[in-house]
Parts: structure tokens; C-alpha cells; sequence
């Protein structure tokens, strides 16, 4: 789920919209998938709430407010672990909200969100 300025990939209460410029990977749609276990298990409108005023927050602080939010840095963290949904569990992403955490580093580094 990217910020609405720059959407190339959008995921709407599961349902996974993307622009036609946009090549549809195997990882795009596990990041996607991700993002929806994550609606899932908040019942999807308190996932976009937090979502939107941790992207909020995050603007005030250094870095890509974006790519920092907690639901993100989860399903950019995972994507490449297509089994990943299989293991995961509930809340995963609460690990992933404290900013100081130590990040594990996205080997592929993309440059469109999505
Ligand atoms: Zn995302």
C-alpha cells in the first residue's frame, strides 16, 4: 500500500488495484498479501486509521515516512518469503512500529513503491 501521491499499487480491503505501467511480480503480490493479512486481522478500517496517522507521525520524524510505517516495513521485510503468510503470526507488524528497531535490509532495493 503505497501514499496516495505516488500510487502504483493499491490494495483496498484486499482487493489489489494496479496501474497498468506496473509489472506484476510474484513478490509485489506477496507484499500485497501481506498487507492484507494485516487488514485481516485489525477488520480493515482500524489498519487503514493506524495506518494513515502512523504515516502521519512519521512525517514529523526523519526518514521515509513511508517505508517506515510498521504495516510496510513488515511486508517489505517478508516479500520475498513466499511462504511467509504460512509462519506468520498475528500482529507480526507491532515488531516492525518502533522506528529504532534494527532493520533487516531489503536486498533488492525498488525503486517504484508498491
Ligand atoms: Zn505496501
Amino acid at each position: 500500500m503505497p501514499p496516495l501521491r505516488r500510487h502504483a499499487a493499491i490494495n483496498l480491503f484486499g482487493v489489489f488495484f494496479v496501474h497498468p505501467d506496473v509489472r506484476v511480480t510474484k513478490r509485489l503480490i506477496n507484499h500485497e498479501r501481506i498487507h492484507t493479512a494485516q487488514m485481516r486481522e485489525l477488520a480493515y478500517i482500524p489498519f487503514y486509521l493506524i495506518y494513515l496517522i502512523e504515516w502521519a507521525l512519521r512525517l514529523l520524524l526523519k526518514g521515509n515516512a513511508y517505508r517506515s510505517i510498521g504495516f510496510e516495513r513488515e511486508a517489505y521485510v517478508h516479500e520475498s518469503d513466499f511462504d511467509y503468510l504460512e509462519h506468520r503470526k498475528h500482529y507480526a507488524w507491532l515488531k516492525y512500529m518502533n522506528k529504532n528497531k534494527k532493520r533487516k535490509k531489503n536486498k533488492r532495493n525498488r525503486k517504484k513503491d508498491d
